[in-house]
Order: structure tokens, then sequence, then C-alpha cells
């Protein structure tokens, strides 16, 4: 009964006011708090003998190999630091394409002869693991007679301890491949995604006379998300099975008053999030910022940005604390891109960037003319790779969650378009007017500023509608999704950056061997070219940058008219992984084979369809056993007060027709319920056939089921309606 959790939540509330807060555990020292239950860098060399200690450092920041003997020793200094801080256990934790994280805990301890147990970990259980993963989906890679599948520790990504009241558990971060060394996680593409934009951009440096070593893609994932009070969750069948609404008229207050984005945070949320950041404290998540967002009820957390590879798997901490505390302040925490219909939906903004191993932010624009050439340098290959590869960026952010948010009107469009704001886009079009030559006096570059003035980085400057935006030293990918793994659209990014940094290294490569010899300044040359080289280069991809509004419906015509992909849902934007330009590319930097592309297409398409097929089946569930009943007793009730007016000689005209309009709505609604029943008959056929079929019939279906009983909903009673509403939902807290 929406009345009955009605009545709980404010119980809960109530008391939680009352009696609550005072059980608050007094603020922690951050600094005190910060990893102590990660193995950081700073328990390693505590820990670690001196050589091994430098070995480990060497794979982590060079990515040299590890040897077995070295292994040995982390495992013993892993093992007895877990154990001191009272691990059983150990975990082998992957991120499998299924999106979640996977986990298998097994004990240290072993029985002795004497009957004692013993604390024991090799090297080889710390290096590889073999969880028994038949299940896990590798589109078709691993049949399940050669269903092995191993996983591999991930030195880059420091473990930590998972504490469970009763329980601690060490868990080591691990990529997951077959047998035959193909990946079937979303970490092992990523961390080669990263060698491949680490050497290209690398080469790029070393160019513009750098001593540069590495590069590092750097990631700062912005993290949206639904605070509720737990009653109303556990009242929504479609919240626990779909993670969103399936059903919900409108609340007469929405958020059209925006007085929720930014406002206060109420005192049982802060202190939710307030034990959650304590809780990612501790593992070492290094949480920077917290709001309201524009919803009621919804929030946002970020981090300081990390290495890719770490703030991935940071970020996955992050959504699983977020839900694993909520429930400890009686609430739930709901992820789904778009748990309310008609309210904004969440996202996670993935702001990257690259790191040299110098300590330079590559997109962050010089203070000398010779940084500022190589900052648009890197900024054009960026613009450049997400023209070049829109459809396979558009691919990696594509899930039927998703579908709610892109291209409807209150988050970035399913066009892939950049950003600039208006002082870049200003040196980029004098770039391409031919500004930028080199002068003769001292060989610098004229750009027609040669400083660039400093970015402005404040939120004036902002466009909340664009999919891609650059924001002072980073790129920021708005259009990912708030359930989404951020290890694929990084890696995507990463792939489209490599490879436009190799195009772009290799023509300027060929533009300085020409020159060689014949220019007395190789200075002189090396800015020409540079400058001749960015000029083709952001005449060929501006088409891609764009400062206006993305939702405005001329944008699509504009988009349309310079060639822009637009792919409007999952199903149209998934093929674009199997395009033979991103396979090729791909194959090049050794992130995927074909193999390994084709089966995320599979996977994510069968996704799509089993998302669907879920939503569907519970929303015939919540129709027959929820709304329907509620609705045919509603309209026994005004059918017999109708005929009670009759009886006693005073028919009820209005009576009369708000029954026709019950009865009317009853019926059709059923009727709508056995039609999408029925359309859910449908089978076989290839995936991408079933798939498009649940597009264009189960969907629409869904959404004409779904009108009729957000109908009804505003015409049954409170106390005959059987789940709680929008209102109750986003207000009482
Ligand atoms: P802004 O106010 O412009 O959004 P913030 O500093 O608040 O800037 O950053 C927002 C997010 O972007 C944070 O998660 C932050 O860590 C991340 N970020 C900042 N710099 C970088 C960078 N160089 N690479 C990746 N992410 C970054
Ligand atoms: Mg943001």
């Amino acid at each position: 009964m929406g009345s009955a959790a009605l009545g709980e939540a404010v119980k809960g509330i109530t008391a939680w006011a009352m009696e609550g807060s005072r059980r608050l555990k007094p603020p922690v020292h951050v600094g005190d708090v910060f990893g102590a239950l990660a193995f950081t860098d700073t328990v390693q060399q505590a820990r670690l003998p001196k050589p091994v200690y430098k070995s480990l450092r060497d794979t982590i920041t060079r990515g040299q190999a590890l040897d077995i003997s070295t292994a040995d020793a982390i495992a013993t200094a892993l093992k007895d630091w877990a154990v001191e801080h009272g691990a059983s256990h150990f975990t082998h934790w992957f991120q499998p394409m299924t999106g979640i994280t996977a986990e298998k805990h097994d004990s240290f301890f072993n029985p002795t002869d004497d009957g004692r147990a013993l604390a024991e970990f090799s090297g080889k259980e710390l290096v590889r693991g073999e969880p028994d993963a038949s299940s896990f989906p590798s589109g078709g890679m691993r049949s399940t007679f050669e269903a092995r599948g191993y996983t591999a520790w991930d030195p880059t990504s420091a473990p930590w301890l998972l504490m469970n009241g009763n329980s601690a558990t060490l868990v080591i971060p691990t990529a997951f491949v077959s047998w035959t060394g193909e990946a079937l996680d979303k970490k092992t593409p990523l961390l080669r995604s990263m060698e491949a934009l680490s050497a290209q951009a690398v080469r790029v440096l070393k160019l513009f006379g750098s001593h540069a070593t590495r590069v590092t893609p750097t990631c700062g994932p912005e993290q949206e998300y639904f605070l509720i009070d737990r009653h109303f969750y556990f009242a929504r069948p479609d919240l626990i099975n779909a993670g969103r609404t399936l059903f919900g008229a409108r609340p007469p207050k929405g958020q059209e008053l925006e007085d929720q984005y930014f406002g206060s945070i109420p005192e049982r949320v802060l202190a939710c999030m307030a034990e959650t950041e304590a809780e990612l404290y501790r593992v070492g998540v290094p949480i920077k910022t917290r709001h309201n967002e524009v919803a009621p009820s919804q929030y946002e957390v970020a981090p300081m940005f990390e290495s890719a590879n770490v703030a991935t798997d940071h970020q996955m901490m992050t959504m699983e604390t977020l839900k694993r505390v909520a429930p400890r302040y009686g609430l739930a925490c709901l992820v789904h891109e778009k748990p309310f219909a008609g309210m904004n939906g969440s996202g996670k903004h993935v702001n990257w960037s690259m790191g040299d191993d110098l300590g330079n932010n590559l997109l962050n624009p010089g203070d000398t003319p010779h940084a500022n050439m190589q900052f648009l340098f890197f900024c054009t290959a960026v613009i450049r790779a997400v023209d070049t590869f829109q459809g396979l960026l558009r691919m990696s952010v594509a899930h039927a969650g998703n579908d709610h948010r892109l291209g409807a009107n209150e988050a970035p469009p399913a066009i892939l378009s950049v950003f600039l704001g208006d002082m870049l886009t200003d040196i980029f079009e004098q770039i391409e007017r031919g500004g930028a030559r080199s002068t003769k006096h001292g060989g610098l570059l004229d750009i027609g500023v040669s400083v660039l003035p400093k970015l402005p980085r404040d939120a004036g400057d902002r466009n909340r509608t664009s999919p891609f935006a650059f924001t002072g030293n980073k790129f920021e990918f708005r259009a990912v999704g708030s359930t989404q793994n951020v290890a694929f659209p990084t890696t995507c990014l990463n792939v489209a950056v490599a490879e436009s940094l190799d195009a772009m290294a290799t023509e300027l490569e060929k533009m300085l061997a020409a020159t060689r010899g014949r220019t007395a300044s190789r200075k002189e040359a090396f800015n020409d070219a540079v400058a001749a080289l960015l000029k083709k280069t952001v005449k060929l991809h501006k088409r891609v940058i764009f400062n206006g509004n993305g939702y405005a419906e001329e944008w699509q015509h504009e988009a349309a008219n310079r060639g822009l992909l637009n792919l409007k849902n999952t199903v149209d934007a998934l093929p674009q992984i199997v395009q033979p330009a991103v396979v090729k590319v791909f194959e090049k930097f050794k992130v995927l084979n074909e193999r390994e592309l084709r089966a995320r297409y599979e996977i994510n398409l069968e996704n799509y369809s089993k998302t669907i097929n879920v939503e569907a089946q519970l929303m015939v569930l919540m129709a027959n056993r929820y709304i329907l009943p509620a609705g045919l007793e509603y309209q026994k009730r005004v059918g017999e007060s109708v005929a009670a007016a009759k009886a006693g000689g005073v028919p009820s005209k209005e009576g009369a027709k708000h029954l026709a309009k019950v009865v009317g709505l009853v019926d059709r609604f059923r009727a709508q319920t056995e039609k999408l029943a029925h359309a859910l008959e449908h089978n076989g056929g290839s995936p991408e056939h079933h798939a498009r079929y649940m597009r264009d019939t189960i969907v629409p279906a869904m959404a004409a089921l779904r009108d009729l009983g957000d109908q009804l909903e505003v015409v049954i009673p409170h106390e005959l309606y059987p789940m709680p509403t929008y209102r109750e939902m986003l207000f009482v807290k």
C-alpha cells in the first residue's frame, strides 16, 4: 500500500530525526584514515624489502613485467598486512562484461597436521586465479568445454580491505582473460588502451623536445544518483527488479522550481553521504565533492582524478559503497540512468585528460608559446578523435538505460560534438585561417595570441547540453550513463586519441623530414610544420565543434548538414563497435581483436533485449497484480455509489460520467496489458532482429501501457493505489 509505505517512511524519518542523529559517530579525520585499508605505496614501501619494492614500483610506473620471486615476497607482505587487519579471506576482484564487479572469496587459512590453521598466500595465488567463471558472458569466445577463465593481478591498482562488520576480505584488483588470452572483462582492454595512448603521446612529446617516457590517461568520474526512503523502494517491484519506475504519474511539483540544485542537503542524506565517504577514504578513494543535483532527491559525488585504471576501480567501489551504506540510514540508492520519468536522469561525467611522468597535464594550456603549441596539438588530436570515432564513442555509452537520457531533452543529445568555449574556438578559427605561422624574430609561433589567455574554468563557461566539453584543462565526456563501468568509454577514448596522435605524429614526422637541410632554423621549420598540420586537421574536423544549445531542434538539422552521426538508440549505435575502421584501429593498437569486439557487440545486444524483456514482463505483472485490481476496486465503488444514488431517486449525471471514465480507462488499461503480454511471446530471429523488435514493438507498447497506468493512478484514491507515488518517493525525506 502506498499509504502503508508512507506511514513507515514517516515513522523512520521521525525516529531518525529524534534520536538517530545522536547515534552518529564523530566525524573522521580524513588525514588519519585515508588509505588506512589499502595496500598503498606507503605501506608497500614500509613492508617490502627494498629491491622488491623497487621492482614493484617499476612495474607500476613503467609497466615492466614482475618476476615470480618478487611476487612471492609481495604476496607474503600483503597477506601479513591483511591478516593483521583481521582478514581471513582474499578475493580476485574483476569486472566481467556484465558491467558489475565479481568476486570469489578464498580463505588464507589452511589446516596443519597438528590441528592449527596457518595463513598462507603464495606469489602464484596473488598473480593468478581461476574462478569458476563459465557463467559470465563471453560472447561466444569461450565455449563451456573450455570454460576456464583466469584472473591476473593488476599491480597498478592497490589491493584493499573490504570490511563487513564481522569479516575482512583482502580485495585484489585483477584482469579477467580466457584460456587463450582473450579479454573477458573491461579492465584488460582499458590497460591495453592506456599502453597504446602512452606510446603515441610520448612519441609526440618527443617531437616537442620533451623527455617524458610515459603518459597516463587521467580520469575523474562524477557520479549522479538518487537516494529515496527504503520503504518506498521495497514497495515498488519496478525499483527492486529494474532499478527504475515503470509506472508513475508526474507529481504536481517536479523539478521546475529548481529549488533542489545545489540546495542544502537533508540531514539524513548528509549523514549517509558522510559515512559513504568515510568508507571510501579508508580504502583510498579520493572523494572530493558532493552536492544536490537538479532533480529532487538526486545527488552527485566526485573524486579527485587518478590514472584511468585506478579511477575505474575506485568508481566501481564508489557505486558499490553508495548502495551498501544507504540502507544503514533507511535509504535506497538508485544509480539507474532514469529512475523517474520526467525528472532529470543520472549520468556519469567522465573527466579525462593525459598526464606525463614529469607531472604535466597535456591538456593544460601553457605559459609559453611553445607549451601552447603542444597543448593545441593534443587538443586538436582529441577533436580529431571525437570526429573520426563519433560512432564508437556513441556506442560506448549505448545501453537500454541510457536510451532514456541521450536524446531526451535533459541530457546530452545522441550526437557527439565537442564544446570548446568561445575563447578556444576563436583560437582554432584563427589557426584555420592560417594565423598560425612562425615569426622571423625568435622563431616563435604566432597563433594570433602568442600566449593563450588563461582560459576561464568557472561555471560561467559551461554548456550542460554538450556531450563532450572542454573544461579548462580536461575534457568531460558527459554522455556516459550513471550505471556504467567507465572502463569501456575510457578505453574507446584512449584508442581514438591514440589513433589521432599516431596519424598526426606520422604526418608531422614526414613534414619535418621533407624540410631537413633546407631551412636554416630547425625550430622555425618545426613551428611551421606544426602550424600547417594543425590548420589542416582543424579544417577537416571542425564540424564536430559545437558551442550552441545541444537540446535545440535546429542542432539536429545542423548536425545532419555537417554529416555528423545521430544514432538515436542502442540498437542503432551498437554496430559501430564492429565497423571496419574501429576493428582496424583496435587491432592495430592490440587493444581488442575482431573476435573480442564482436563478442562485446553480441553481449551488449543481448543485454539490451534482456533488459527490455525484464522491464516489459514486470510491467505486465504490475499491471495485473497491482494497478488493475486497484482500478477494478475503485470502479466497483464508483458503480455502487452511482447505483445507490439512482436507487435513492437522485441519479447522478456526473457520477455516471465518472463511472464511464473509470470503466473506459480500466478497460483500455487491461486491453493494453494483454497486448503487451502477447507481444512478448515473440521469439526467434537473429539477435539483431530480436533487438529491433524489442525497440520497435515492445518499447512503444510499454510506453502506451505506462501512459494509461499513469492516468489511472491519478484517478484511483490514494488508499487504494498500491504503490508509493512520485510525490512520496521524491519529496518525503
Ligand atoms: P570543474 O569545477 O571544472 O568541474 P573540478 O576540479 O571540480 O573542475 O573537476 C571536476 C572533476 O574533474 C573532478 O572529478 C576532477 O578530479 C576531475 N579532473 C580535474 N582535472 C582532471 C584531469 N587533469 N584529468 C582528469 N580529470 C580531472
Ligand atoms: Mg559535472
